[in-house]
This record gives structure tokens, C-alpha cells and sequence, in this order.
């Protein structure tokens, strides 16, 4: 897996369970979404009820699985997590649904990836809190209505444009997480940093929160990985030196970009004069498949202004030519 991938398998998610903030305070980043849902939840409390469903949309690896778990802490009761693609039929979500107990949280990772059935059956439920469950089959099978208690879903998705209208409708708030600034990511390493019980000096932590993409879930992988560095090569603390030397090491360049990422604008520039080209032709220029370079490189370099996608295929932006150290052909006419 590359080292500035957003998302994060199952083991990396175990190493990151005690990053995680606990509560809505320790929470860094993010102050609109933060301080919507302390409101929201705050009312909720007041109220003695269970919030509305609450939607929290954004780009891997920002904290949508943290503020879910957040939520339940602050509401003080358990959550249930599952997620979209474990979910294939609504007999899965039911069986979820009816087991549910009064005022539960109950997180939906990747929403947009459930089976249409369950997500009939997901809105009927968020809306009046029942399932209808099917007893038989063919002609002679009946919908037998069960009561649920009233409960909160938080549904994360990535793709919030993806979730078909009745089932967005559902959820009374959403938050959409956002690309985090230096310092926060910054707040967030030295924070991280206390936990792991590493020594770290504010250089250090900038450099490493310069190269993490906004993304704390990088910004977390990329610390664990210098301070294994500063621990094998001397000083055991992250401090510039051993943060440089590290991401040098493990291809990360001074603006988070990675080897594949260099290797597509430097194809770009290098072999086709900056483009358009085709993405299929750029992709075997640089020895991956179409869809890799799509999905796992190219949003990142059209999100910093590197390249440009047109109608004719991708373009290689003034940034591209700057970062590495060459001059556009033409820059009169581009
Ligand atoms: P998502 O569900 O959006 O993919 P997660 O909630 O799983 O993201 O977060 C990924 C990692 O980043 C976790 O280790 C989490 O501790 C860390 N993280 C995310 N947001 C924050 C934040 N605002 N402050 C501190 N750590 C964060």
C-alpha cells in the first residue's frame, strides 16, 4: 500500500484506535462541522431525545469514523458499526435494525455502497422507525411490521452525491469534512505524537504535517514512520533532520507527493510536452493500469493545481513544470 494512501485496512485502523480523540473537544480541525454537531447534539441532550440522523460526507481519512464514535461518546450511548458493502441484503439490515436498543448509534460506513433493498428498507426505518419483515415467500409471503426504538444512524460517505434523494432526505443534519490546514494537522501530530510517547520538536511536526496531504490518517502514518527512523538512526526524536531524511526514504517529496505521483507529471511534462494526453497512454507511460492513476494519484494532483483534466486528456498545469525543475515549452500561449 503507498504510504500516502487516505484509507486504511483493517490492521491500520487497530494502530490508530488509540489516536483517535475521544470527545468533541479534543476533536482538532474542522471547527464548522465541530461546531454544528456540538449544537445539534447539545439540543438533542436537552431534549432528552435521540438527534437527527446525522450524514458526515467528506474525503477518506479526515475523521468520519472518529466523529461517529465521537457522537455516541457524547451522547453516552453504544455504537454499532457496519458498513455499506457488508451490507447485501436487507435481511443483513434487518437483523442490525431489530437488535438495535433505545437511543443507539448506529455508523454506516460507506453508506453509498449499500444493496438498493437495504437502503429501501434503511429510510423506511430512519423515518418511522419500523421494518417491515417478510415472512414466506412468493404469493403467500406478508410483511409482518416491527416496532424499532428510536435510535441515531450516522452514515459516512465519501460520494455524498452518490446517495440516492430519499435516503439523503432522511438525515435531518450534514457535515462535510474538508482538507485540514498545517496547523491543524499540526495540533493533530503533536497531540499524536504525546500518545505514542514520542519527543518531538515543533519544526518536525511541520515538516511532517507539510507533506500529509490534509489528511490526518497520512499525517498519523507518515509521524509513526519518522519516529521509527529517529529511533533506528540516533536522536529517537522527530525532530527536521530525522523527519527530511525519513520521508526522503519512504518517497514522500517536501508537497506530500509520492514516486507514482512524480512519475505521471514527469510523463506528462518530460514525454508528451505537458499534454493533453490520454489518460490510457499516460497510465502506460508510467507502467500502471488506467484506473490507478485515476483513482489513486490523479485527484490528489488536480486537487493542488498540478494537472489539469480537459476534454482532450490530461494536461500538465504551470505547478507541474515548477515542482519539478523545468521549464513549459510554450509558456506564451498556456
Ligand atoms: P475516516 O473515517 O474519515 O476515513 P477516521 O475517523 O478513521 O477517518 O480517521 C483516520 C485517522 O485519522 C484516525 O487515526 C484518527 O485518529 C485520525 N484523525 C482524523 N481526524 C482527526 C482529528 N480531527 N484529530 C485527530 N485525529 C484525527
Amino acid at each position: 500500500a503507498r504510504i500516502v494512501d487516505p484509507g486504511g485496512d483493517a490492521e491500520e485502523r487497530r494502530i490508530e484506535a488509540a489516536l483517535r480523540p475521544r470527545r468533541l473537544a479534543e476533536f482538532p480541525g474542522q471547527p464548522r462541522v465541530s461546531d454544528q454537531l456540538a449544537l445539534v447534539l447539545e439540543a438533542a441532550r436537552r431534549r432528552g431525545a435521540p438527534p437527527d440522523h446525522i450524514l458526515l460526507s467528506g474525503p477518506p481519512g479526515l475523521g468520519k469514523t472518529s466523529l461517529a464514535m465521537i457522537v455516541a461518546a457524547e451522547l453516552e450511548q453504544p455504537i454499532r458499526i457496519t458498513s455499506g458493502p457488508a451490507i447485501q441484503h436487507a435481511g443483513d439490515l434487518a437483523a442490525i435494525l431489530s437488535s438495535l436498543a433505545e437511543g443507539e448509534v448506529l455508523f454506516l460506513d460507506e453508506i453509498h455502497r449499500m444493496a438498493r433493498p437495504a437502503e429501501e428498507m434503511l429510510y423506511l426505518a430512519m423515518e418511522d422507525f419500523r421494518v417491515d419483515v417478510i415472512v414466506g415467500k412468493g404469493p403467500g409471503a406478508t410483511a409482518i411490521p416491527l416496532e424499532l426504538p428510536p435510535f441515531t444512524v450516522v452514515g459516512a460517505t465519501t460520494r455524498a452525491g452518490l446517495l440516492p434523494a430519499p435516503l439523503r432526505d432522511r438525515f435531518g443534519f450534514t457535515g462535510h469534512l474538508d482538507y485540514y490546514s498545517a496547523d491543524d494537522l499540526s495540533a493533530i501530530l503533536t497531540r499524536s505524537a504525546g500518545l505514542l510517547g514520542v519527543e518531538a520538536t515543533p519544526e518536525g511536526i511541520r515538516e511532517v504535517a507539510g507533506r500529509s496531504r490534509g489528511t490526518p490518517r497520512i499525517a498519523n502514518r507518515l509521524l509513526r514512520r519518522v519516529r521509527d527512523y529517529a529511533q533506528v538512526h540516533g536522536s529517537a526524536v522527530v525532530d527536521l533532520p530525522s523527519a527530511r531524511a525519513a520521508l526522503e526514504l519512504f518517497d514522500v517529496d517536501d508537497r506530500g507527493l509520492d514516486r507514482l505521483d512524480r512519475a505521471v507529471l514527469e510523463a506528462l511534462c518530460r514525454r508528451f510536452g505537458g499534454g493533453p494526453v490520454g489518460l490510457s497512454t499516460l497510465a502506460v507511460a508510467v507502467g500502471e493500469e488506467p484506473d490507478t492513476v485515476e483513482t489513486v494519484s490523479e485527484p490528489y494532483l488536480v486537487r493542488e493545481g498540478y494537472l489539469i483534466r480537459t476534454p482532450r486528456g490530461r494536461a500538465a498545469a504551470p505547478l507541474a513544470w515548477q515542482h519539478l525543475g523545468l521549464t513549459p515549452p510554450d509558456s506564451a500561449g498556456t
